[in-house]
Order: C-alpha cells, then structure tokens, then sequence
C-alpha cells in the first residue's frame, strides 16, 4: 500500500481536485517541488562521492524544467542525435554525454558537435568513429555487457540477456581489441539495471572488476549506466555511495551515473476524469478521459499499475476496471478499489507520470496529446503547451 500512495506526498493538505479545478483534463502536471526534492538528494550524493550524475534525456526531456534541474545534476545523457543537441541546446553549460547502439555517418559530425563523451557500442564502431572523436578531443567510452543479469521478469529492459545487441561482451572486447584502438579510450560504461536498488549494483560490480578491471584501471572513468532508483524511498543511498568509491580507489577512476527515473521520479501527475461508467456482468467499467495506450504506453508495455490518488487504499473494496476511450481492447490502465462508486466527472489522478510518458506518447486513435503544465512550487498552475489536430495531423503528411 505504501508505495501506491508515496507518489502523492505533494497532496497531503490539498487534494487533486482543488488543485488542478478549472483546467481542461487530460494534462500531464509536472511537479517542481518534487524534482527540487529529488534533486538535492541527487547533489547530496555528488557532494559527497565526487560522482557526477547526469539526467537521461530519453526518461524525461521536458526542457522547460531543466532549468529547475541543472543546479542538482552534472549534465545530461543522450540516446543519439536529437537528444544530444536538446541537452547541449538547452542546458548548455553542463555535461553532455551521447550513447547510440550505432550511430551513422551522416550524422556522426552532428552527434561530435554536440557532445564531451561519448560511448561505442562495439568495437567496430570505435575503431570506425573513435579517431575523429579522438581528434575533436572528445572523451571515448565503450559500452561492455558484464552478462551479468539482475532483474527477473522484464526482459525486454535487460541489456543482458541472451543475444543482446547493447554493449561489448568480454569475449568480443578481447578478441576485437588491439592496442591502438584501446588508447583511443578513455572510460567504460554499463548499463544493466532498471527500477533497482544498489545490492544489484554492487553484485554487478564485482562482476565488472572481475571481467574488466584489469582494463578499468588504465582508464580515466567508469559510468554506471542508469536504472538506479536513488530517490525511491526504500533506496540504500549509503551502499551506492560505497560502491562508487570502491570504483574511484580501485581502479582509481572518475564515476559517472545516469538515471532517469531515478531522478524524476514521482514528479509527475497524468491528470484525468470519469467520462463514463457502467457493469460487465458483475464487473465495474470506467471509462477515463486518458488513454493507457497514448498516454502512459509503459504501462502496457512494462507492463506496471500506475499509482492513483485515492485508490487502492485499505478501507477500499469497490473494484473498477479503469481504461481509456479508444478502440484498443488492451488499453487498460488497471483494476482499483475505491471506497466508494465512481462518478461521472470526478478527478482520476496517476502517479509517476513524469517518467516516460510525455516522451512516449502518441496520438493513435486520434486521442490528442494531453497538455504539459508545470505545477510550481507555489501550487500555480502554467501552460507549456497547445496540443491540437495539428500535432494529430501533421506527423502523418504534408502540412500546407
Ligand atoms: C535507459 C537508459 C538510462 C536511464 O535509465 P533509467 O531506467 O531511466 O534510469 C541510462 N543510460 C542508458 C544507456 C540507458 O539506455
């Protein structure tokens, strides 16, 4: 119970309904207070350690917050070209750190632009790109899969299992590498966790030391990748701490990280209503302004219950099975108690929405993109975006 309802710590004295009254729903909130929050135990950790923490761009690119961000992170990581350019476009005096499973030659001299490290996913593509990185004075890093697997169930958000295309295993890293092409490095990175604590970290660790340590130990950085759930409220912050200073003294490297959720977590609302309700058998349907599918995909595809103000506490025992209007017979959101019979009209609240949502949404079916709007820390309410039929039309043809 106590997860689904930390999400909502922001509404202790106010509820949803008189804090978002008057404003057209649906709308993606994003809470400032909330990444405040978590940044400072973000900048806590960096204080601390000498770790810089970068935001990945790929969670949460939602730029007009950057500014609330960037005096907590060291800079921001990049799935390619696009982000790449958003990070050094919009929080251009920090860090900018690019990863790609392969990048192109028509947009490699772009991607160098924009970016101070970047990081190869085989050594075919080092050996292919790193000496003009090498030349621009970029920061050279490979991505190495420990194949070392520490999360059950999700498969598709585990870089090592069998046949996986992310990262170089030991194997091909020895067979591959010469030593020429190793002194174009100057860090390794990994990426292998997702929503995890950090006794997975420092499982993976040890792994690494065992497989690459040898070779970490000539090189000027490690990054963790991200997948850490540092502000998650039961996260051993003491035991990340300890395994990046194992890092620095024993290959006497710099440490990177680069979470996403693990800083925007819970700092974000995808505010909705009842549109209608109504019995399969004995049942309760609610139909939701919101659409599973167009508007939190993740939860389809994780698949996870999105936290909902309100529900699922233990005084609760009426069931509604909560999903959104379009044609989709899939686009459910889930099943939630409540205490009472749903209304039509009334606030429907989810949690957690700051995280791959805006970034991921789509307009299938139709459904228009909800707005964004920053819930300042005063509990003002502003308007970042318009959404319309245009945003509808125009990604699929000719605008005139
Ligand atoms: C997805 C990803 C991240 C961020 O992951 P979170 O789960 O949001 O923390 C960081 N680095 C790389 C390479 C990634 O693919």
């Amino acid at each position: 119970m106590k997860d689904l309802r930390a999400p909502f710590i922001r509404f202790k004295d106010k509820s949803p309904d008189i804090m978002f009254k008057g404003v057209r729903t649906p709308f993606y909130a994003i809470d400032e207070a909330m990444l405040i929050r978590n940044g400072k135990i973000i900048k806590g950790i960096q204080e601390k350690t000498n770790a810089k923490i970068l935001l990945a761009l790929k969670c949460f690119s939602n730029y007009d917050l950057f500014s609330v961000l960037e005096p907590y992170i060291a800079g921001t990581e990049a799935s390619g070209l696009f982000e790449a350019r958003l990070g050094r476009e919009e929080m251009p005096n920090k860090e900018v750190h690019v990863f790609c499973g392969a990048y192109r030659d028509d947009e490699i001299d772009e991607v160098l632009k924009y970016a101070d490290h970047i990081v190869f996913n085989s050594i075919n593509q080092l050996k292919k790109y790193g000496p003009k990185a090498k030349a621009l004075g970029k920061s050279i890093g490979v991505r190495i899969n420990p194949e070392f697997s520490t999360q059950e169930g999700h498969a598709i958000y585990d870089p090592c299992a069998p046949k996986s295309r992310l990262g170089i295993t030991l194997s091909s890293f020895e067979e591959e590498m010469d030593e020429e092409t190793f002194k174009l490095l100057s860090g390794i990175h990994f990426h292998t966790l997702c929503q995890q604590n950090s006794d997975d970290l420092e499982r993976t660790l040890q792994v690494v030391d065992k497989k690459f340590g040898k070779y970490l130990s000539k090189l000027k950085w490690v990054n963790f990748g991200g997948g850490h759930h540092i502000v998650r409220e039961d996260y051993n912050i003491s035991l990340l701490e300890d395994c990046i200073r194992f890092a620095q003294s024993k290959w006497g490297v710099e440490v990177y990280l680069e979470p996403g959720e693990g800083i925007v977590l819970n700092s974000g609302y995808l505010v909705s209503k009842v549109l209608d309700t109504f019995k399969n058998h004995d049942d309760y349907i609610a139909i939701s302004d919101c659409s599973a599918a167009c508007h939190m995909p993740d939860v389809i595809e994780m698949p996870y219950l999105p936290p909902l103000y309100g529900a699922n506490q233990s005084d609760c025992n009426i069931q509604y099975r909560i999903g959104g209007p379009t044609c989709l017979s899939g686009d459910v959101t889930g099943d939630y108690t409540f205490d009472h019979v749903l209304n039509i009209g009334e606030y429907l609240v989810f949690g957690d929405m700051a995280l791959y949502t805006t970034v991921k949404n789509n307009t299938f079916n139709g459904m228009p993109l909800p707005d964004i709007y920053i819930l300042h820390s005063d509990d003002s309410l502003e308007k970042l975006t318009n959404f319309g039929y245009n945003d509808f039309k125009y990604r699929l043809g000719k605008s005139k």
